[in-house]
């Protein structure tokens, strides 16, 4: 299963979430007064709803997410979708969380449809259940030291099996459950050397959280990971891929959890439209 994952991967994400100075340049959205200059090697972006996404190749993105765990400093990675801006548009400090990341990158339809609205292009979806774990295979050169943080109890270290056996480069350092003590948490990460951290808590929690406590982490890359791990964990299945193919795989999981997703994907779709209609002419370069 998780060789089909990489082998269809077609997705990436990655984020600064520390305002190093490479990074606090590279962007300031529509409502930002300060706007600073991109900085040289800062990626194309396009806003949608405030949030700077980067519009870069699946292996751009993951060039550069390498070029972070190689480097110094920590780094917070964003993969949002429709929800994630919702969230984010009824939330400014959700949408600093965001905007401040390293690298966002987006994950759906939804935000394409969002920046082909406005003339631009996000032509890869960076969807996290296919592009994580073949990500880190790409950058676990030699080895890449990840910890797993969040899910219900046991799935984090079932997904770290399941990723160990993407690439026996993948060393997993830690597994942790999302529903105990997130400082513990916190303090297990701090300790185990991790280069990259994982976070599976859900929108906004998740980003939230890799946000307040990233500079005490001692890791290169957090980032949130959404239901990563239960799919890796064979938890939650995954929609058949002439499902995927048709960009559907919000509607297989809807049926699977209607009494959870219906507000998310029903009302959340048409809310997302509409607020990206509203203020598209407006955006429009
Ligand atoms: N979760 C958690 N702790 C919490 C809330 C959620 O560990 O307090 C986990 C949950 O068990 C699931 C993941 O966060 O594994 C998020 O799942 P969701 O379906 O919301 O993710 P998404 O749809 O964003 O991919």
């Amino acid at each position: 299963m998780i060789e089909v994952f990489i082998r269809q991967s077609t997705h990436l994400a990655e984020t600064r979430h520390v305002l190093t100075p490479s990074t606090a340049t590279a962007y300031a959205g529509e409502n930002d007064t300060r706007r600073p200059a991109a900085s040289a090697d800062a990626p194309p972006i396009v806003d949608v709803l405030g949030v700077p996404f980067a519009a870069l190749s699946r292996d751009e993105a993951i060039a550069r997410i390498g070029a972070m765990v190689r480097g110094t400093g920590a780094h917070q990675l964003v993969l949002a979708n429709a929800h994630t801006l919702n969230l984010a548009a009824a939330d400014p400090a959700y949408r600093d969380v965001l905007r401040a990341a390293s690298l966002v990158l987006r994950d759906g339809v939804g935000v394409a449809i969002a920046a082909r609205l406005r003339g631009r292009s996000l032509a890869y979806n960076f969807v996290g259940t296919d592009f994580m774990p073949l990500l880190l295979a790409r950058i676990a050169d030699p080895q890449l030291r990840v910890f797993l943080f969040g899910a219900a109890p046991g799935v984090a270290a079932a997904a770290g099996e399941a990723l160990r056996r993407v690439s026996p480069a993948i060393a997993i350092v830690g597994a942790t459950d999302g529903y105990g003590d997130f400082d513990a948490a916190a303090r297990q990460v701090q300790a185990s050397g991790a280069d990259v951290l994982l976070v599976a808590l859900g929108n906004p929690l998740q980003e939230r959280w890799i946000a307040a406590h990233l500079a005490g982490l001692n890791v290169r890359l957090a980032v949130g990971v959404g239901a990563l791990l239960d799919f890796l964990a064979g938890r939650v299945p995954r929609a058949p891929h002439w499902i995927r193919a048709l960009r559907c795989e919000w509607l297989y999981r809807f049926c699977l959890e209607p009494g959870r997703l219906w507000q998310r994907y029903l009302v959340g779709n048409a809310q997302f439209l509409w607020r990206v209609a509203r203020r598209a002419p407006t955006e429009r370069r």
